[in-house]
C-alpha cells in the first residue's frame, strides 16, 4: 500500500471513529435528556390533574364509570397524556384510551407495578409495554385522598396515573441516527476529498525527490528537485538540492584528480600495475603494459599467467606475507638485457598492490661504460708511468754529473709517479671490482692465517712509527669461506689507515668473534656471522663523515690524507671486497680518540 493510500485509509479510518463516538455519545446523552423531560412533564402533568381531579371527583361510594370516565377524558385531553383512574380496589374508573363496555371490560389494575409504588411509597413510575394500547408506555402514578380535615384522616380513595408514550424517545434517537447516518457518508465523502487533496500536497514533494535519487542513482548527477514551500518538506527538497550539489562537487573534484593521475601515469617512465588479493591485474599503465608485453585484454587476468616471471610473483607474495614495501631487482622477459628495480607496495590491508617497474637498463649500461672508461684510462696510463718511472729511477742512480736542484727534481718525479702509479692500480682494482668480473676463488681459511703476511708489510713501519699492533683472534674461531687475497686486501687496507691516522706511540688492535647474523631474511638457515674489528687509537672520524668514507676519493682532510700517500680509494675498494662476500662493512670512531672498523661476513 503506497503512502497515499495508507494516508487516505487513516483519514476514513479517524473519520469513522469520530462519527461513531459521536453516534454513541449523542444517543446516550438525547435518551437521557428525553427521558428526563418526559419524567418531568409527567410529573407536572400528574400534581396538575390530580388538583382538577380532587375537585371534581364524587365521594368514594358514588363512584360510577358515567361519572368518573367522561372526567378522566377530559383530563387526558387537557394534559395530552393517557390518563388513568384506578379505584382503592383495583378497578379502573376512568381511563383515556377506553370507554363504555370496554373500560368496564379493563382488568384489575391493583398489581401494576406502578400502582404498588403508589399506595405504598406515595409515587410511583414505570416504563412498561401496556397491554391496552399496545404501546410502550411511562407511567407515573399517585395516590388521591378524601379531602376531610383533620388532612391526617384523609382516607385513600384511588390511585391517579398519567402516562406518556416512549415513541417520542425513540422516533428522536431514530431521527438522530438518520443524521448521524447522513453525517458519516457526507463525512466520508469530505475525508476521502481532503485526504486526496491533503496527502498530495505531501506526496508529490516526496514523489519528486523520489525521482531525483532515482536519477542521482543512474549517474544523472545535475538533477535537482524544485523547492516550492518553506516547510519541512520545502526543507528536505533545499537538504537535498545541497546533497546533490556537494556530491557533484566531489565527483567534480575526484575526476579532477583521476584525470590528473591518469595523465601522470600514462606519461611516467616507470611502469605502474595494482593487483588485487589474488594477483589478477586491475590496472596497467602504457610503460607497464610494454615493458611486460602484456595482451590487450589483460585486465582480470593473474599476472603468472600472463607474464611469467617468478621473481616478480615471490616479491607479490613477500610483500603480502610481511605486509610492507617488497623491494627487488628483477630481470624481465622482453628486452635483451632487461633489469629492472620493481617495488611492492600493498594497498588496503593486502586487498591490493601497487607494483612500480623502474627499467634500470640504460642507468647500468652507462654505469658499465663509465666502469669500462675508467679501467681503459687506469688501463692504458699503467705503461707510460712504469717508463717515467724506470727512468726517473735510473736518472737519479745514473747520472753523478747532475746538480742538487737536479736531483731534487727527479725525485719528486719518482714520487708523484709512484703516487700515481698507486691511484692507478686503486683505480683498476676498484673497477674490475665494480664490473663484476672478479671472480671470488673461496678458501676455507682461518683469520690467524693472515697475521705473519700482515706482520711482513707493516712491521718496518710500524716500528718506524713506535706503533703496537696488537693481535686478539682466538684460535677456537671457526674458518670462514673467503677469497684470501681479496680479504687479504680488506685488512692491508684498514690496517693502513689505522697507522696513517693514528699517532706515533699509539695501538692497533685486531679482533675478531662470532655473532647471530642480525638480518631477518636468513635467520632460518645460516645465520651466525664473523666479526672482524680494527681498533686504533688515532685522530677518529668526525661524525658527519662517517657515512660517507665509504665513497670512493672522500677523504676527512685532504691534505692531510694526500701527504699520507692516500689515494681516497682504499675503503671503497674494501667495501666492494666485502659486499662480494655478502658480508657488511662499518665503523664507529670517537673524534680525536680513534675509530674502530667492523667486517662482518657470514659463516
Ligand atoms: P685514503 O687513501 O685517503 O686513506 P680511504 O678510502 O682509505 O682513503 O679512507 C678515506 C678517508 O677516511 C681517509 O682520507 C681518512 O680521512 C678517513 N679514514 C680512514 N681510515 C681512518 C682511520 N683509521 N682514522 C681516521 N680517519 C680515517
Amino acid at each position: 500500500m503506497n503512502i497515499r493510500a495508507q494516508l487516505t485509509f487513516r483519514y476514513i479510518i479517524i473519520v469513522l471513529l469520530v462519527l461513531f463516538a459521536m453516534y454513541l455519545y449523542l444517543g446516550t446523552a438525547l435518551k437521557g435528556f428525553l427521558s428526563h423531560r418526559i419524567t418531568e412533564d409527567l410529573e407536572a402533568h400528574a400534581v396538575l390533574t390530580r388538583e382538577i381531579l380532587i375537585e371534581k371527583l364524587p365521594p368514594k361510594d358514588n363512584f360510577t364509570y358515567d361519572a368518573i370516565d367522561p372526567l378522566i377524558d377530559r383530563l387526558g385531553k387537557i394534559s395530552d397524556a393517557r390518563v388513568t383512574f384506578i379505584g382503592v380496589d383495583g378497578t379502573v374508573w376512568g381511563d383515556t384510551e377506553r370507554d363504555g363496555a370496554a373500560l368496564r371490560a379493563m382488568d384489575n389494575h391493583l398489581t401494576r407495578p406502578e400502582v404498588q409504588d403508589a399506595r405504598q411509597l406515595g409515587s410511583g413510575i414505570r416504563d412498561r409495554y401496556s397491554d391496552t394500547t399496545q404501546t410502550e408506555f411511562r407511567y407515573y402514578a399517585m395516590p388521591i385522598y378524601q379531602r376531610t380535615l383533620p388532612a391526617e384522616e384523609s382516607e385513600l380513595i384511588g390511585i391517579f396515573r398519567v402516562a406518556l408514550p416512549m415513541e417520542t424517545v425513540n422516533t428522536a434517537i431514530g431521527t438522530l441516527r438518520q443524521i448521524v447516518l447522513f453525517a458519516s457518508v457526507a463525512g466520508l465523502m469530505l475525508a476521502i476529498v481532503f485526504s486526496i487533496f491533503s496527502t498530495g500536497v505531501i506526496i508529490k514533494p516526496i514523489e519528486k525527490l523520489t525521482q531525483m535519487t532515482q536519477s542521482l542513482a543512474a549517474g544523472r548527477i545535475d538533477s535537482r528537485v524544485p523547492v516550492d514551500s518553506k516547510n519541512e518538506l520545502g526543507r528536505l527538497s533545499r537538504n537535498f538540492n545541497l546533497m546533490a550539489d556537494r556530491v557533484q562537487e566531489q565527483i567534480d573534484q575526484i575526476s579532477e584528480e583521476h584525470r590528473r593521475l591518469d595523465t601522470i601515469l600514462r606519461n611516467m617512465g616507470e611502469g605502474v600495475l595494482l593487483v588485487n588479493g589474488a594477483f589478477e591485474i586491475t590496472y596497467a599503465n602504457p610503460t607497464a603494459i610494454s615493458m611486460l608485453s602484456l595482451p590487450e585484454t589483460h585486465i582480470g587476468k593473474a599476472l603468472i599467467e600472463i607474464n611469467r616471471i617468478p621473481e616478480l610473483q615471490e616479491l607479490l607474495q613477500i610483500a603480502e606475507q610481511t605486509e610492507t614495501v617488497a623491494f627487488a631487482e628483477i630481470r624481465l622477459g622482453n628486452i635483451a638485457e632487461p633489469e629492472a628495480e620493481v617495488t611492492v607496495v600493498p594497498v588496503a590491508a593486502g586487498e591490493e598492490y601497487v607494483i612500480v617497474i623502474h627499467d634500470v637498463t640504460k642507468e647500468r649500461q652507462l654505469e658499465r661504460i663509465r666502469v669500462d672508461f675508467v679501467a681503459n684510462v687506469s688501463h692504458e696510463l699503467r705503461t707510460p708511468l712504469t717508463t717515467i718511472r724506470g727512468y726517473a729511477e735510473t736518472l737519479l742512480n745514473e747520472d753523478a754529473t747532475r746538480t742538487k736542484a737536479q736531483e731534487q727534481f727527479v725525485v719528486k718525479i719518482l714520487n708523484h709517479a709512484s703516487r700515481l702509479s698507486r691511484l692507478v692500480s686503486d683505480l683498476l682494482e676498484l673497477s674490475r671490482l665494480e664490473s663484476g668480473d672478479v671472480e671470488l676463488k673461496r678458501t676455507q681459511c682461518h683469520l690467524n692465517s693472515f697475521y705473519a703476511p700482515l706482520l711482513d708489510v707493516f712491521e718496518p713501519i710500524l716500528e718506524e712509527s713506535e706503533l703496537v699492533l696488537r693481535w686478539d683472534i682466538p684460535e677456537s674461531l671457526p674458518q670462514v669461506r673467503i677469497d684470501q687475497q681479496l680479504f687479504m686486501q680488506v685488512l692491508v687496507n684498514l690496517i693502513d689507515n689505522a697507522i696513517k691516522y693514528t699517532p706515533d706511540g699509539g695501538e692497533i688492535t685486531v679482533s675478531a668473534e662470532t655473532c647471530r647474523r642480525e638480518t631477518a631474511e636468513e635467520s632460518a638457515v645460516n645465520s651466525a656471522e664473523i666479526v672482524l674489528h680494527v681498533r686504533d687509537t688515532g685522530i677518529g672520524i668526525p661524525m658527519e663523515s662517517q657515512s660517507r668514507v665509504f665513497e670512493r676519493f672522500y677523504r676527512v682532510d685532504k691534505g692531510r690524507a694526500r701527504e699520507m700517500g692516500g689515494t681516497g680509494l682504499g675503503l671503497a675498494i674494501a667495501k666492494h671486497i666485502v659486499l662480494r662476500h655478502n658480508g657488511r662493512i662499518w665503523l664507529e670512531s670517537t673524534l680525536g680518540r680513534g675509530c674502530t672498523f667492523h667486517v662482518a661476513v657470514p659463516l
